[in-house]
């Protein structure tokens, strides 16, 4: 089209965010380039800096979260990654709880430490013990000058056994040690919970799973509300090469209008599904928060709201053996290593996401070679039980 001044779309507009897949923008001249750059006129220069769609999907999920601000970054690794390289320095430490995503533990103890950043774990489910790791000194003699934590690092839900944390309490806590809070709302989503609500002062979100909801994009989320931390994040995620791409943030919001009803069909879908294993041969456990033996259902009861999540786990008798009959005889149920899909997906945490655990580790999580985490889906509960029951013949 040749270049003019009169928009081809007259006085309309696309319904719809357009894709802007363009990795740079043409810039009328060096004068406009110091008006974006210094002085915070709109426009844009370079897509790892920033770019529309990822502008636009991070609006639109801080009002979600509640939040002042959100930055799309390219997963949500990519989000922790974000949040510790803006707040943390050498000397420094983090507190985390001990119940975590696999490849969180990794980033913290194995890829920190070469920056001599320490990590300590404690059991966010006991706030004494909390209170007391974030005090002075460090419990494990670490950090520099005995200093108390930067950031305290939990899970609203864990993964993979879905134990629910008290937000609030832990924010408090923090704020009383001088941390900051930061939580991975991946398995709640803003659905049930809005941690910067309760006193957060990060949330991060892996959007890949079911916010974005459909398994075609790798994406995350950094929320906040204190502005001087918002060049710090976006810093951190030029320079270090954590940013996102136009399509995967335009496929992510194209899903947003659905995320409410998506995520309370899988809730009403997974909590009938946790009442109906637990009554089949075969099923030694079941993992769910409404369940009366779910340790934290009572903090469940109060930081979820509307739902107790699309997240279960079952343990099989027979082990690593009747996983994989399970996998076998139930096609209708993916072994598929993510979750937040439309359709219902099955892990094993053991050989996935927790698969770089200590053996010891595993079992004092309860992480059993038979455990079988499910991600829920909307599709009809009579078909998954279907399905379903195939797997526990
Ligand atoms: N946080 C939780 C709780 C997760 O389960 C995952 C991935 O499974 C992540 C963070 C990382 O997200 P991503 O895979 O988008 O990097």
């Amino acid at each position: 089209m040749p270049p003019s001044d009169k928009s081809p779309l007259g006085k309309t507009k696309p319904l719809v965010t357009p894709i802007y897949q363009s990795s740079v923008y043409s810039i009328p001249d060096l004068d406009a380039l110091d008006a974006i750059m210094n002085d915070g006129q709109p426009g844009f220069i370079y897509a790892r800096d920033a770019h529309p769609n990822a502008r636009q999907l991070g609006k639109m999920l801080a009002q979600i979260e509640s939040a002042e601000w959100g930055v799309i970054t390219g997963s949500g690794m990519a989000a922790i990654s974000a949040i510790v390289l803006a707040t943390v320095q050498q000397g420094q430490r983090v507190l985390a709880s001990n119940r975590l995503y696999g490849r969180t533990v990794q980033l913290f103890t194995q890829e920190l430490s070469r920056f001599g950043v320490a990590a300590d774990y404690v059991d966010c489910n006991d706030l004494k013990a909390v209170e007391t790791a974030l005090s002075r000194p460090s419990p494990s003699g670490r950090g520099v000058g005995g200093e108390g934590p930067k950031l305290l690092f939990v899970e609203t839900m864990s993964n993979p056994l879905v134990r629910v944390v008290d937000i609030a309490a832990l924010a408090e806590l923090a704020h009383d040690a001088g941390a900051l809070l930061v939580v991975d709302n991946t398995f709640a989503t803003p659905v049930l919970t809005k941690p910067m609500d309760l006193g957060a002062d990060f949330v991060m979100e892996s959007l890949t799973k079911m916010i974005a909801g459909h398994s075609d994009v790798t994406l995350g989320l950094v929320c906040g509300n204190d502005a001087d931390m918002l060049p710090a994040i976006n810093t951190a995620v030029s320079i270090w090469g954590l940013s996102s791409n136009p399509f995967d943030c335009w496929l992510t919001e194209r899903g947003l209008p659905t995320l409410d009803l998506r995520m309370r069909a899988a809730c009403e879908n997974a909590r009938a599904l946790a009442d109906w294993l637990a009554e089949q041969a075969g099923v030694s456990r079941v993992w769910y928060p409404s369940r009366p033996d779910h340790p934290d259902r009572a903090i469940a009861e109060r930081v979820l709201q509307g739902g107790f999540g699309h997240m279960l786990c079952f343990e099989l008798e027979g082990g690593r053996d009747a996983v994989n009959d399970f996998i076998h005889a139930a096609p209708g149920i993916p072994f598929s290593p993510s979750l937040g899909h439309a359709t219902t997906t099955l892990s094993h945490p053991a050989t996935t996401s927790h698969r770089y655990v200590s053996p010891k580790e595993k079992a004092r999580q309860g992480i059993s070679d038979g455990l079988i985490r499910l991600s829920v889906g909307v599709e009809p509960l009579a078909a998954i039980q279907k399905e379903m029951a195939k797997g526990l013949q």
